[in-house]
């Protein structure tokens, strides 16, 4: 499909002739492709083959970024589906260059608009295990993508909610970090997908930039004075970039200050610009090696006014465990004493407890989907393991046998097909393919129950 004709007018006059013809003739070649490498599930499994079997080259922006010489079949890897990287456009990446000198760390951060949870993931691996990341989609559907992407991401530090921004306004002032990773026309994916070149007109740029301001509006009232706000949109007009920028630098004055200098940016092909006290980048295909992506960043200033006061008296999902279901639930976690256990219907879960009364005070307050690591469900006393706690990176792999899989039987398990039981001890095994654990598995006798989860068994190549 062409590019939509009004769009090649208006970048040929706002970018002139040569330039603009140079981004069309890009958004018509092969878009690259790069992943995002999780660091905590590498550290003993080593680097995925996807990345050290290729000739991969780093993403000069992002630390554990690479792009691949080519597109594998990612459907048919296992370190895939071990959540051993994510599949993320590498311009998109450049939001953890964005914070770079701010203390990440620890810090409460939240994803306003979050689903598959690209960007979320980059943010739990930086929050760490003392941080707490906020994954908000307001899309029933593609919230549960995100949650099943934060589950394989396995960090334990993300709770997912499904609602609208505004509907957060109890938290004000309550986020170190805010991002808003807007609902937008997406022509900056116009290389990568025809779907957005169909769906695009005018009409919905202007829908969209009246959507972004709302969205920016929300953000800004729940970020903490001295806290961070990311703006970021794949599309390369100016009035959802820019423009949206500009509408909410009116409203929130010199309660906006700007941030420190971005290393090396100009250098990598990034045009770099200022709105107020946003310092902004634009990404162009034709000039930057990832696809068409805005970002901007601004700091609110430490002595900003800040309404924040959580509510009170509400229920609370969370109920305590006793002493031998928490003696229980501790052998499968490799530090239990960085961790609170509970219990949420009748799921035990396990939080860090430096941000277990944050979740446990989102929980009573907004739709959550997720938090924390499921770990399961008591039957006699003894854990019948969730499948999310195969995906936690602080699994204890002593809590139970461990049948490490071949790449063949690995795939076979993936899709809920049977598989030999001779890797396995009889009950309870954990399951693994490359030293990265996929899911759990039940052995009785000569056969091998199968507990991968039906939602995200392989279904293609059947
Ligand atoms: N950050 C994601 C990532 O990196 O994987 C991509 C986010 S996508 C560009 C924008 C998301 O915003 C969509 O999932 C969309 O459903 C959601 N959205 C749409 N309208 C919204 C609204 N009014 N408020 C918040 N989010 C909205």
């Amino acid at each position: 499909m062409e590019l939509p004709e009004k769009f090649v007018e208006r970048v040929l006059r706002d970018l002139g002739a040569g330039e603009g013809a140079a981004l069309c003739a890009a958004l018509d070649g092969a878009p690259e492709v790069s992943v995002r490498l999780n660091e905590a599930k590498c550290d003993g499994a080593g680097i995925p083959d996807v990345v050290a079997q290729g000739a991969a080259e780093r993403v000069p922006w992002s630390p554990q970024g690479f792009y691949l010489a080519e597109r594998p079949q990612f459907t048919f890897d296992s370190d895939f589906h071990a959540g051993a990287y994510y599949v993320q456009e590498a311009s998109s990446q450049f939001v953890g260059h964005l914070l770079r000198d701010v203390p990440t760390r620890g810090a409460r951060i939240l994803d306003l608009c979050a689903a598959p949870g690209g960007k979320t993931t980059l943010y739990a691996s930086l929050a760490g295990p003392e941080g707490l990341v906020v994954a908000n989609e307001i899309d029933r559907k593609r919230a549960q993508v995100l949650a099943d992407n934060v589950r394989k991401w396995g960090t334990g530090n993300v709770a997912v909610t499904c609602c609208e921004p505004g509907r957060m306004a109890d938290f004000a002032g309550w986020f170190d970090v805010v991002a808003v990773d807007a609902p937008c026309s997406g022509e900056g994916m116009f290389r990568k997908d025809a779907g957005a070149r169909a769906a695009w007109s005018e009409g919905n740029v202007r829908l969209c930039a009246a959507r972004q301001e709302e969205i920016l509006r929300a953000a800004w009232r729940l970020l903490k004075p001295g806290g961070t706000l990311i703006y970021s949109t794949c599309t390369f007009n100016r009035e959802e970039n820019e423009g949206s920028l500009e509408r909410l630098s009116a409203e929130v004055g010199d309660e906006a200050v700007a941030c420190g200098a971005i290393a090396a940016a100009e250098a990598w092909g990034i045009v770099c610009g200022r709105v107020g006290a946003f310092r902004t980048f634009r990404f162009y295909p034709h000039r930057a090696r990832g696809e068409g992506f805005f970002a901007s960043v601004v700091r609110k200033a430490e002595d900003a006014a800040c309404r924040g006061r959580l509510p009170r008296g509400r229920r609370q999902p969370i109920a305590a465990v006793d002493r031998t279901t928490e003696a229980e639930l501790r052998r499968w976690v490799r530090e239990p004493e960085r961790m609170r256990f509970g219990v949420v219907a009748d799921t035990c879960y396990a939080w860090y407890e430096a941000q277990a009364d944050a979740v446990a005070a989102l929980s009573a307050a907004l739709p959550v989907i997720c938090s924390g690591v499921a770990l399961g469900q008591l039957f006699k006393g003894r854990l019948k393991p969730d499948p999310a706690l195969a995906f936690f990176a602080g699994l204890d792999r002593a809590a139970t046998a461990v049948a490490e899989l071949d790449e063949e039987q690995a795939l076979r398990y993936l899709r809920r097909q049977e598989v030999a039981p001779a890797a396995f001890a009889e009950g309870m095994n954990l399951v693994a393919a490359r030293g990265r654990a996929l899911g759990f598995a039940k052995r009785i006798g000569g056969r091998v129950n199968n507990l991968y989860p039906q939602s995200l068994r392989i279904l293609k190549g059947e």
